[in-house]
């Protein structure tokens, strides 16, 4: 029989705000000493009150808008009850009833992952958001040998929780769907979303059922995924896994199971356990949240254009394929700064999507590499010498046959070091391309009667001496003959 697999997902996201979600302790908890970001709030001390933090709120806005969500205008604050060491209030405060945002969808392009190479094929799936809402982080417990202790230092950090419906139907979906989601609060800047560090932690729950069916079968929990790549791992072993018992006849236990990076299975961590009774109640110490009109609309403005509709953007307007468009906006900051060269006039004779083109090669090719080895994450590609202007000149002196290609990956590295114009380099050092017919046609007669053996070899067939006779042409310009002119003054001394 063939199975479907059902997975609904649920994802916790740290916002990187200054101060936690109730209380003016610093959020930023990463490397600092146990228990030194805290106070009587975040502790739980009887009688301490907590106070709403609006840009928290704001954060979770811009991450439901970007999902597509509605926006609840009227919500209250609940606490949720029950008890573990690392919730020294025992109730954590989160929203169940009206959560901020709600009936959303993400779309995600999905793609074949299991070959290991990049595929320019996608299927773009639309994957339901039911429920995005805020709550606090609890704290960390930490075990020692038989000893355990605890960190407060991230109690009471803002922490949304977004949860799917049971859209997402393969391994390579929900890696989609969570890569695409981190690259959301990546561009919303709302989040490191760094999955390493615990800022965006997922659940997947899945199960599996007969193709066609309707009815979900048994529902088992995947926790301990730290990357993106564990969760596409553990969701195929927890496919293969269930399949390989169903085809047994037998059946797949009510579970939550960990995943062993390690030996690279999953581990039942869990059997299944009674319903929590959370209790949940408004929050007596904490008032309603009302989101008016205007208030709604300064955050949507903080939304930017994402990912997405940018590569469906640059692969309509100026032809990229789907890898540029891609590697252009996994980072916000180098979508932007792509964009900056694109804005600039096109030289005369070549058009945008010439220029768009280019300024892509050029990126992934010179700008990936130099800021690679200068250790300068992509974020701040900003701060790189050339500016995209710059970077659009030298492009135009390329189109324009003023320098070559090999001449202006040279002329690039000096603008890289220097912040030197384009025009001004080739000026000072002499580099403009020879497109002299009169002087390249002497450069080409001198190759040819400096190589007579190779000029019969070439004569007697055999093509790829031609490329050798280019190559000491350009040699004799020191590299700054015009190639497409070498080329054909050479084919037409030969022929004659
Ligand atoms: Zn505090």
């Amino acid at each position: 029989m063939e199975y479907e697999v059902v997975i609904g997902m649920e994802t916790h996201v740290e916002l990187d705000t200054h101060s936690k979600m109730f209380c003016a302790c610093s959020a930023r908890f990463f490397g600092a000493e146990p228990n030194t970001n805290v106070c009587p709030v975040c502790l739980g001390m009887p009688g301490a009150l907590p106070v709403i933090n609006k840009r928290a709120v704001e954060f979770a806005m811009m991450v439901g808008l970007a999902l597509n969500c509605r926006i609840a205008r009227h919500t209250f604050w609940e606490r949720k009850s029950y008890w573990y060491p690392d919730l020294p209030k025992g109730y954590q405060i989160s929203q169940y009833q009206y959560p901020l945002a709600y009936d959303g969808w993400l779309d995600v392009d999905v793609r074949d992952l299991s070959t290991g190479n990049w595929s320019e094929e996608s299927v773009r799936r639309r994957i339901r958001i039911r429920r995005a809402h805020l709550e606090e982080d609890t704290g960390k417990l930490i075990h020692v040998g038989d000893k355990s202790y605890v960190d407060y230092n991230r109690s009471g950090v803002p922490l949304l929780e977004i949860v799917t419906e049971p859209d997402i139907r393969s391994a390579d979906e929900a890696y989609a769907y969570l890569s695409t989601l981190q690259q959301i609060v990546r561009y919303l800047g709302v989040s490191t979303g760094d999955m390493e560090k615990g800022a965006m932690r997922c659940e997947p729950n899945m199960s599996l059922r007969p193709k066609g069916s309707d009815a979900f079968g048994v529902k088992v929990e995947i926790k301990n995924l730290n990357s993106l790549r564990a969760v596409r791992e553990a969701i195929a072993y927890e496919i293969r896994r269930q399949t390989a018992l169903l085809e047994r006849g037998e059946a797949v236990q009510q579970v939550t199971m960990g995943w062993d990076e390690n030996r690279g299975v999953t581990v039942v961590q869990r059997e299944k356990e009674s319903a929590h009774d959370y209790r949940y109640f408004p929050e007596p110490d904490l008032p309603p949240l009302e989101v008016d009109e205007a208030w709604l609309e300064q955050v949507r403005r903080r939304v930017p254009e994402l990912a997405l509709a940018r590569q469906d953007r640059y692969r309509r307007d100026y032809g990229l394929s789907a890898y540029d468009a891609v590697q252009l906006t996994g980072d916000r900051a180098v979508a932007e700064w792509f964009e900056q060269v694109v804005a600039a006039e096109p030289s005369e004779g070549s058009d945008r999507r010439a220029l768009a083109k280019a300024a892509a090669n050029w990126i992934q090719t010179e700008i990936f590499r130099l800021m690679k080895a200068g250790g300068i994450p992509l974020a701040e590609i900003a701060s790189i010498k050339p500016t995209p202007r710059q970077l659009a000149e030298l492009i135009g002196l390329v189109d324009r046959q003023v320098i070559n290609i090999n001449t202006a990956r040279q002329v690039f590295e000096e603008m890289f070091a220097t912040g030197a114009d384009a025009r001004q380099i080739v000026e000072a050092k002499g580099l403009a391309q020879v497109s002299d017919v009169d002087a390249l046609r002497q450069v080409v007669s001198d190759v040819i009667a400096a190589h007579p053996n190779q000029v019969q070899q070439y004569l007697s067939g055999q093509e790829k001496v031609f490329g050798f006779l280019v190559g000491q042409a350009m040699k004799a310009t020191q590299g700054k003959g015009n190639a497409q002119l070498i080329n054909r003054l050479l084919r037409e001394a030969l022929k004659s």
